[in-house]
């Protein structure tokens, strides 16, 4: 006889409705009078069969039959074994979409919170990549692709602009390969927006690339970290570039990064001015760093929060009109809560991205391609299968002891590995600093799910077009 039990769970109230979201299959249902009873029974944690289940409920076997129909469906009741987590794969393959170029390890700027600090790029030299890297590094994408139809080609540094001739070349060559395998090629770049010549602009735009510009906000708070080598601030030279950028009709959406170091407020004065500017969506992150110089304190993570569900209520209210407000932090999560994402990795780090650095080495990701034990091997030589085997082996989600039974761990899955670096010492270990933080976020995330959900639901369908997904609904009960 098969054994049930309730699936591991979150309930939550929007508007005076009752949701459930169920965290082992990322699902997220309104729930009735029934459903409530059924989870107030007592009966978490406990497994049990068909006819017991039966024989606590009240009603009518007709009752009992469709409300059992219905819990399985949406897994709110699931087989025991089904809650033991997904069984792992037999090494599973995971084909390369994307690759970070670091064109470059030169950049123009100085920022004092940069993750290269600055000593570190004064001593020691910085690289470039040369074209047989690039087109070596190109081949390594296509060759490791399997059998997906888009690849992604992103361009990062130091200043990427800096090598745009090397960037000119590896298109030309990277379009050709496309045309030879019959897929498609995608390109971005992130830049911190000083070199954005006409000529750069007319680059961009003629390839579609995909622009993340990063800027901090406002002249002066841009201004406080973002500085040349000889101190002098970055805002005044950006900003008329950026303005005949963003005034082209720019064939891929252009966005704004942003990171918040300490004593950052008024994050919606910043998302609007960077809205005003042109750009199609801003995204916030604190600055990862155990520097005090830079980091935000708790109370500034608190404040931080406060301010994300302020512009949640703004985004919320803009949704109603059918407007959209390009905020990507709450966009993303609704995404992922919208396709019933189930994460057993963080990101894409070392499973569908790698980055390449000058030289040819490949490692987990843009942000990690200085440390040694992200390095994966290298363009001439391939992955080596052995490390990264054991890396995705000990990444998984189910190796995180610490976030066993944790409700938002199927969106979380630990977090950023570079993070978890700086903050816990390896990139292996759950990011338990800010469990808090995160749950708190997505439990707004959640709300505002749940509001859209009953209120506007054609809107999530229209978010997740966005990033280029098909549309896919949680059902309701
Ligand atoms: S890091 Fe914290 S919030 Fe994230 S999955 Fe682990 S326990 Fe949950
Ligand atoms: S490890 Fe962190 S920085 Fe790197 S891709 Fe993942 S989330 Fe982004």
């Amino acid at each position: 006889m098969e054994m049930m039990k309730i699936a591991d769970h979150k309930r939550f109230q929007t508007n005076g409705h009752d949701f459930v979201f169920v965290t082992q299959t990322g699902g997220i249902f309104e729930i009735d009078g029934e459903t409530r009873a059924v989870l107030n029974l007592g009966l978490a944690g406990k497994s049990f069969t068909k006819q017991e289940f039966y024989a606590v409920l009240k009603g009518t076997r007709s009752n009992k039959d469709s409300l059992w129909k219905d819990l399985a469906g949406n897994r709110v009741l699931a087989a025991q074994k089904l809650s033991q987590g997904k069984p792992m794969l037999q090494k599973p393959e995971f084909p390369v979409k994307t690759l970070v170029l670091h064109v470059t390890e030169s950049c123009n700027l100085m920022c004092h919170y940069c993750y290269h600090s600055p000593k570190e790029l004064i001593k020691a030299p910085q690289l470039s990549m040369e074209l047989t890297v690039a087109k070596k590094a190109v081949d390594f994408l296509f060759d490791q692709s399997g059998g997906l139809e888009e690849v992604v080609l992103v361009f990062f540094g130091g200043e990427p602009l800096l090598n745009l001739n090397l960037i000119s070349k590896t298109i030309t060559y990277a379009n050709e390969k496309a045309r030879k395998t019959g897929k498609t090629i995608d390109y971005a770049m992130t830049t911190n927006g000083t070199l954005l010549t006409d000529k750069a602009i007319g680059f961009l735009n003629e390839n579609r690339i995909g622009t993340t510009v990063s800027l901090d906000g406002v002249e002066a708070v841009h201004d406080r970290f973002r500085r040349f080598p000889d101190g002098s601030p970055s805002y005044n030279v950006i900003l008329p570039k950026l303005k005949k950028f963003l005034d082209k009709e720019n064939p891929k959406p252009v966005v704004a990064r942003v990171t918040l170091a300490k004593d950052s407020n008024n994050i919606s004065k910043t998302l609007f001015h960077l809205l005003d500017l042109g750009f199609s969506e801003v995204g916030f992150a604190p600055v990862t760093t155990m520097d005090t110089d830079f980091k935000l304190d708790s109370h500034q993570m608190t404040a931080l929060l406060d301010q994300f569900q302020d512009l949640s209520e703004i985004f919320i209210d803009l949704a109603r009109k059918d407007e959209f407000l390009g905020f990507t932090n709450l966009v993303d999560l609704l995404v992922n809560l919208h396709e019933g994402d189930v994460k057993q990795y963080p990101c894409g780090a070392g499973i569908g991205m790698f980055s390449v650095d000058p030289k040819g080495g490949l490692f987990l990701c843009q942000r990690l391609t200085k440390d040694a034990s992200a390095n994966m091997g290298n363009i001439f030589d391939g992955l080596n299968r052995e490390k990264l085997g054991q890396f995705r082996q000990n990444a998984r989600l189910n190796k995180k002891s610490a976030c066993k039974g944790c409700w938002a761990a199927s969106i979380c899955a630990g977090g950023c590995y570079h993070e978890a670096k700086i903050r816990e010492g390896d990139l292996l270990l759950p990011n338990l600093h800010y469990c808090q933080w995160i749950k708190a976020w997505i439990e707004t995330g959640l709300n505002v799910y749940g509001r859209l959900m009953n209120e506007t639901p054609e809107f999530l369908d229209k978010l997740s077009m966005l990033r280029g997904h098909e549309p896919l609904f949680n059902q309701l009960v």
